[in-house]
Parts: structure tokens; C-alpha cells; sequence
């Protein structure tokens, strides 16, 4: 059981779940050490303590997990669709050495736990050919055919932290993400999501007068979105869980991305066009099982997307407008967000 004193590592911690989960673990009394290439950019981290480190190499990772009982591993180089399409090498290489790093050093601090954050892009290809797509049970990831390079090395992970239990005994837990969102994540630059870069155009459709906003392809295509809060919730019940195969976290409700585009309009007060453009769009279709979720941890996420997206809506119109030198301050709306 751990205590209120179990020394507990979020790497990725100055990224978007990182950052929410640093404070989740902090509210449930836990110490927290954060590590990341960088700080959190939209509000200081809670970390006891912050490593600023670049866990590709050894040595980082060695420091990081040094004195460390529970390791929550998020550090990843990734983003939406349209980095994960275009930097198919980087991913590969630079995921697999965080993850081979991490997870060895993690073994030789003594670690106890070690939760690996996996995702649905685990998912073969060719189950997700259709906008009317069955969901996808964990047993679906095999045979193996991920769309991307980073799928690949999500799935390799994960077999690596089946051996180091079998083999080493280290206690891993490994979860597959099915599009997590909310306010605090990176929204503009080229690394954003769909619901975050959604929600960014209708804001600056909104606050320039804009009446159209572009959708890659023909936002017909499927998917399920989860929100942050029960997203840092479900991993902290899986890490004190028994169960050792992968798991499904995520919404099981599926939406195209034209209705997600409608529903922030709405959220917004404004009528858009929606203007159909070429650009990537991954798997037609996708949404999560969560027959295997509801079992294990006799739990699932329950924040509505039309309160996520209110939540991040709100934040990334504030972060806008603040941009554009006419609005609240950022501590106001994350507050408001956050609440
Ligand atoms: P994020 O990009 O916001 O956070 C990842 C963090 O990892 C970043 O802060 C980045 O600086 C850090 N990082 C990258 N390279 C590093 C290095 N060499 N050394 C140290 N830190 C490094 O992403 P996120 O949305 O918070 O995702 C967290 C984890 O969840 C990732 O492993 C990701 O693959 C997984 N995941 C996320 C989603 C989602 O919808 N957000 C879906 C599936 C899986």
C-alpha cells in the first residue's frame, strides 16, 4: 500500500497530462518529483521538486528515478495527427530511447511500480477502416498493425514492460489513452490535437470576425475524446490496481469531427462554415471499449464532452483574447477552467 510519504516520478511533467497529474498526486498527498525537457508553460509546476532533463539519455534517467518508489512514465515526443504523420523517425527514436532508458533505470533505483502510458494508436489499422467503427478491446492490438511509427513503439513499450515484471519483478501497469483533452495543453504551433486546435480556430473565428473555419478532410472521420480530469484520475486508480495488462482510458461515446467542431461553435455563441480542406487525418474511425475499464477498476470517466469542451473552450478563448491584449487575466481563466 503506499503512504502518504511513497516518492513518486512524473516524467512528462511539464507537458499537458503530466502537469494535471503532478497536481492530482499532490492533492492525494504523495512526494512528487517532476522531470521534462522543459517546465509546464501555461502555470507553475506543484512538484516538490522539478528535474529539468532530457530522459533520451541514460544518466538522466538514472538521476531521475534515483531514490524513487512509484514512476508514472508520460514523457513522450508526440503530438496531434499532423506531427505524428510527418516525423515518423524522430518519434521512433527518440520515444524508444526515453522509454528503454527510463524503464532500466526505474529497475536499478529499486522503483516498485512503473505505469507506462500507452495509446490507441496501438490499434490495427485495418479495424478502423470505417466512421462506424466497432470499438476496440485491448485483445484487438494483435496482430499488430499501427498506422504510425509511434503506434509501433507504444506497442514495443508496452511488451518491454510485460518482460521487466516477468523478469525483474517490477510491478508494471500500462494504460492506452483514447484522445485526452482539456485546458492547459499546448493549442497552437503544430503539436496541437483535434479538440484543442478546434477549439483555438473557433475562438479566433469568434474574436476577428471570422465567419469559416478549415477541417482536414472531410471531418466525417470518428473518434472519442476524454477529458483530463478523469483521465489523471483512471491512471491513479489503475497504478494502485492489481491488473497488469494493458488498459483501455477513455470516453466510449463517439463523435465525428464535424460534430466536435459544431459543438465548440455552440459552446462559442457563433455560426461557423466549416471549410473542407486536404490535410491528415489518421484512422477513419476509432472509440474505445470500456467493458475491461468498468471490470478492472469498477470505474469509468464520467466529465461529459459537452462540460470538457466548455472547460477548455473557456481557457483557450481567455489565452486568445489575453493574446490579442483584451482579456482576463491567465490565473482567472485557469481557475475558472480548472474548477
Ligand atoms: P505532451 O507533449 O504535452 O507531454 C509530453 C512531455 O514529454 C512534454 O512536456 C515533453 O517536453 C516531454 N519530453 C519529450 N521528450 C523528452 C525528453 N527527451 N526528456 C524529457 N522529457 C521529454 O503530451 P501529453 O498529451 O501530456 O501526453 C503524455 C503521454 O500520454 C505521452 O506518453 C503520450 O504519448 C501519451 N498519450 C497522450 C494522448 C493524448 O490524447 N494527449 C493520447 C495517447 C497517448
Amino acid at each position: 500500500m503506499p503512504t502518504r510519504k511513497t516518492r513518486v516520478l512524473v516524467t512528462g511533467a511539464g507537458g499537458f497530462i503530466g502537469h494535471h497529474l503532478v497536481n492530482y498526486l499532490k492533492h492525494q498527498g504523495y512526494w512528487v518529483r517532476g522531470a521534462d525537457l522543459k517546465r509546464p508553460e501555461f502555470a507553475a509546476s506543484a512538484a516538490d521538486e522539478f528535474r529539468l532533463l532530457d530522459l533520451r539519455l541514460r544518466e538522466d534517467c538514472l538521476g531521475a528515478t534515483q531514490g524513487i518508489e512509484e514512476v508514472y512514465a508520460l514523457a513522450a515526443d508526440m503530438g496531434g495527427m499532423g506531427f505524428i504523420s510527418a516525423h515518423h523517425a524522430q518519434i521512433l527514436h527518440n520515444n524508444a530511447l526515453i522509454n528503454i532508458h527510463t524503464l532500466e533505470a526505474a529497475r536499478a533505483s529499486g522503483a516498485r511500480r512503473y505505469l507506462f502510458t500507452s495509446s490507441a494508436c496501438v490499434y490495427p489499422e485495418f479495424l478502423q477502416t470505417t466512421a462506424e467503427v466497432r470499438p476496440l478491446r485491448e485483445e484487438d492490438a494483435y496482430p499488430a498493425d499501427p498506422q504510425d511509427a509511434y503506434g509501433w513503439e507504444k506497442l514495443i513499450t508496452e511488451r518491454l514492460c510485460a518482460h521487466y515484471r516477468m523478469d525483474y519483478g517490477l510491478e508494471t501497469r500500462m494504460v492506452r489513452f483514447h484522445n485526452i483533452f482539456g485546458p492547459l495543453g499546448t493549442y497552437q504551433g503544430g503539436r496541437e490535437k483535434a479538440p484543442a486546435a478546434l477549439c483555438r480556430k473557433v475562438a479566433e473565428a469568434k474574436l476577428t470576425g471570422k465567419a469559416v473555419i478549415e477541417i482536414w478532410g472531410d471531418g466525417e472521420q470518428t473518434r472519442s475524446f476524454c477529458y483530463i480530469d478523469d483521465c489523471v484520475e483512471g491512471l491513479c486508480r489503475l497504478m494502485r490496481s492489481e491488473y497488469r495488462e494493458p488498459l483501455n482510458l477513455g470516453q466510449d461515446r463517439m463523435v465525428t469531427i464535424n460534430q466536435l467542431a459544431d459543438l465548440i461553435a455552440e459552446i462559442a455563441g457563433v455560426r461557423l462554415e466549416k471549410r473542407h480542406v486536404p490535410g491528415p487525418q489518421g484512422v477513419r474511425g476509432r472509440n474505445s471499449d470500456n467493458t475491461r475499464l468498468r471490470q478492472v477498476l469498477g470505474w469509468e470517466p464520467r466529465v461529459s464532452l459537452e462540460e470538457g469542451l466548455a472547460r477548455t473552450y473557456a481557457w483557450i478563448e481567455g489565452e486568445l483574447a489575453r493574446q490579442l491584449g483584451g482579456g482576463e487575466s491567465q490565473e482567472e481563466l485557469c481557475l475558472t477552467a480548472t474548477r
